[in-house]
């Protein structure tokens, strides 16, 4: 096995938005709700129609690299143009994996001068170097997991269908492979829609009902 990855339920997510809220509410409501782009866009969302909060932002960190490789620092890609000053905020983000994109923007948006900053995560890994204030559920480094959150489905499975042999390869053989490299359940429909946009993004080909990886 390369690594495990594992496909996350809206139902995952809604529960994991809902422990979050219950902690936060401990400390108060905050004044302002900071996504960060693009993993913490949707729980951001979700926690500000919890709270009833509007005021929602984004800012984007970045690391370089696909699905599961870590092969660069976490970069400020965009900051905020609103005021947070004398603000308590909310930086939500779906994991702290290495904890650098949350640490770089909790450090960014301390420089604004806010009243008060708390972090939320959905998962937090034991390893991560920063620990958010509250987090849903806890992941110890023995069982690191890709989590494939249901909006970055398509863009996770292309991405782990370059690392397998995908050669004139059937969807269940597709399937079977991404079971045996990743430990991943995916069943045929889900699997199916994915490679059909793949075609229709030119990262795979049809032919004869079997598809092949294209490289870029
Ligand atoms: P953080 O610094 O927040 O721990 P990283 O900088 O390691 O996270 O990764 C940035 C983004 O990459 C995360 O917000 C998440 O969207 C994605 N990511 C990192 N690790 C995982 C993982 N184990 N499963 C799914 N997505 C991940």
């Amino acid at each position: 096995m390369e690594f495990k990855a594992k496909l996350v339920t809206w139902d995952d997510i809604e529960k994991w938005c809902e422990e979050i809220n219950k902690k936060m509410l401990k400390d108060g409501i905050p004044d302002a709700i900071i996504g960060l782009s693009r993993g913490g866009l949707v729980p951001a969302r979700i926690l500000s129609d919890m709270i009833l909060m509007k005021n929602l932002y984004a800012i984007k960190t970045e690391h370089w690299g696909l699905t599961a490789t870590v092969d660069g620092k976490a970069d400020l890609k965009y900051g905020l143009n609103v005021s947070i000053e004398g603000k308590n905020v909310l930086v939500v983000d779906d994991i702290t994996d290495t904890g650098q994109s949350m640490k770089l923007a909790y450090d960014y948006i301390k420089t604004l001068k806010p009243k008060s900053v708390k972090t939320s995560t959905m998962l937090h890994i034991g390893h991560s170097s920063f620990v958010p204030d509250y987090y849903a559920q806890f992941v110890t480094d023995k069982e690191w997991t890709w989590f494939i959150f249901p909006w970055n489905v398509y863009e996770d499975i292309t991405n782990l269908s370059s690392k397998i042999e995908m050669k004139s390869s059937s969807v269940d053989e597709i399937v079977k492979k991404l079971k045996e490299s990743f430990d991943l359940s995916v069943n045929h429909s889900v699997l199916g829609k994915v490679l059909m946009q793949m075609v229709h993004m030119g990262k795979a080909e049809l032919k004869d009902g079997k598809y092949t990886y294209i490289q870029a």
